[in-house]
């Protein structure tokens, strides 16, 4: 066989931890930042109150070393439980994104399978994961997912490969499968890879544009894949027969690798890679987080269960909006974290006069650092800085999986009601000489010794306006040590104090 991927792939059916590819799934999977999953199960009759049993899992891994193997997990014996925390472990892992392709309902249908073999609470969310039909979309510039193409329709287009789907409806459940079986199945598993890779080359690619010539940005996808200076793998596999690229070549690892695959068992050594920056960047921008609800939890009779025919919604994205709508804590400033116990809080564009309420009564609230930042960006602020994110758009919720503790989604639309919120949701301890101890304009705090009079007209000089009025009268200005800002004790000054005593329902000590 000739033919770049062709060489380098190969199959592993698995069965038992005493099947001799289990070492090396192990290995693999814990040293892949990547992985495309897929599973196959027995159709079931429609009305049939139960979820299919899943039969076969497929895991592609993409490796440092370039190699592309595929593991097929057989479900049906004994193997289950012994890769159960395994599993959970990789679904969860925070350096190994997964792929899939409408993998809401194998996760479903692998979920229960597992806790029919005693392994609870089975799999409820894969993150960080991306889809293939969402990343298809972006390919094509779409802001929402384009529906009804099929992954053989992407793979056509983007590979120029034909998924054949005849054996999609074969009797997964019978051992040992055929060859073609296996060559389907994997296919399935390994075509995510290949596809994402596209699509990495193709961010990175409009990145090297960009900055050398944006007219380049018309390219078209297979102009792009064609081009010389990307002559990978994928390339040379337009030219490869779908069945041909993948063939079981089963490969001996040497037996230093087969010590480590030993050891990777060991929950200990699991993890040990990180994510590379350029794929860390996408993860950011475009990963997802799939969870299963507990209304997926339970089959629904009345519809079919065919694969495919019936994964028509896609809508655990909303769904999640929902399950993350509640503030599970702690924040980043709690001591338990290393924090210094100040609140601090990132305001996005949506709740702004929030940001201003927030000051007023001596919060921490800073404002994104540019105007019209970036998802990234802001997700970088409040990490540095250790701030919750608090907002109102939950299309920013979409990233909640990268900001453990430091999102809320702000609830009520006015700004007192947000106020009262907020300190409820985080307890905030509000007292009455904290009001008015920060700048409203930049959150800033103010200098440590009060300025007279005629020190504040100097320092007001060009940029602010005191009135004249106050000259006669014995008060006490401050001045914010970032913006210069001036700020004096006058009517509103007392008028505010005594807003946000009534609103936050101090109780006065004296
Ligand atoms: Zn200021």
């Amino acid at each position: 066989m000739d033919g770049g991927v062709c060489d380098e792939v190969d199959i592993e059916f698995v069965s038992s931890t005493d099947s001799p590819g289990f070492g090396r799934f192990t290995w693999a999977v814990t040293h892949s930042s990547i992985i495309g999953l897929d599973a196959e199960w027995k159709p079931v009759r429609a009305h049939q109150p139960t979820f299919p049993d899943v039969l076969l899992l497929q895991i592609a891994c993409r490796l440092d070393s370039s190699s592309l193997p595929v593991f097929l997990l057989d479900l049906s014996g004994t193997l289950p439980p012994s890769i159960y925390d395994l599993l959970t472990h990789l679904f969860l892992s925070p350096n190994v994104l997964k792929l899939g392709f409408r993998f809401k309902q194998d996760l479903l249908y692998l979920s229960s399978t597992f806790r029919s073999h005693g392994c609870h609470p089975g799999f409820h969310t894969v993150e960080p994961f991306l889809d293939i039909a969402t990343i298809y979309s972006h390919l094509h510039h779409k802001q929402t997912r384009i529906k009804t193409k099929s992954l053989s329709f992407i793979c056509q287009e983007l590979l120029g490969l034909s998924l054949s789907k005849e054996l999609q409806c074969s009797d997964w459940s019978q051992r040992p499968l055929t060859q073609d079986q296996m060559t389907y199945a994997a296919l399935d598993a390994l075509c995510l890879i290949h596809i994402f890779h596209v699509f990495q080359q193709r961010q990175g690619a409009i990145r090297n544009v960009t900055e050398v010539d944006s007219s380049g940005l018309d390219l078209g996808l297979k102009q792009i894949l064609r081009e010389p200076d990307n002559s990978t793998r994928i390339l040379r596999t337009i030219y490869c027969e779908a069945v041909e690229m993948v063939r079981a070549t089963i490969i001996e690892y040497p037996q230093r690798l087969h010590s480590e695959a030993e050891a990777s068992v060991k929950k200990s050594s699991w993890d040990t890679k990180h994510m590379d920056y350029t794929l860390l960047q996408i993860v950011r921008q475009y990963g997802d987080k799939l969870t299963l609800t507990e209304s997926d939890g339970k089959p629904r009779t009345s519809k079919k269960k065919g694969k495919r025919q019936s994964s028509t919604g896609f809508t655990c994205k909303e769904k999640r909006v929902d399950a993350i709508d509640e503030w599970q804590g702690p924040p980043p400033w709690d001591f338990l974290l290393g924090g210094d116990g100040c609140p601090k809080f990132l305001c996005d564009v949506m709740v702004e006069g929030l940001a201003k309420h927030l000051r007023c009564v001596g919060i921490d609230a800073a404002v994104p650092c540019s105007r019209k930042p970036e998802t990234r960006e802001l997700i970088d602020q409040a990490i540095k800085e250790k701030r919750v994110i608090l907002t109102r758009d939950a299309k920013l919720l979409r990233h909640e999986y990268l900001l453990k503790n430091q999102i809320y989604r702000v609830k009520n639309l006015l700004k007192n009601d947000q106020l009262i919120e907020v300190i409820e949701t985080f307890e905030l301890k509000i007292c009455e000489d904290q009001l008015m101890s920060r700048c409203t304009k930049c959150n800033g705090r103010f200098i440590q010794k009060p300025l007279s009079i005629e020190e504040a007209f100097e320092a007001a000089k060009g940029f602010q306006v005191i009135p004249n009025c106050l000259f006669d009268r014995n008060i006490e200005f401050w001045q914010c040590t970032d913006c210069n800002q001036l700020y004096w004790e006058g009517t509103q000054y007392h008028n505010a104090v005594q807003k946000f005593i009534d609103v936050c329902k101090i109780t006065s000590t004296g």
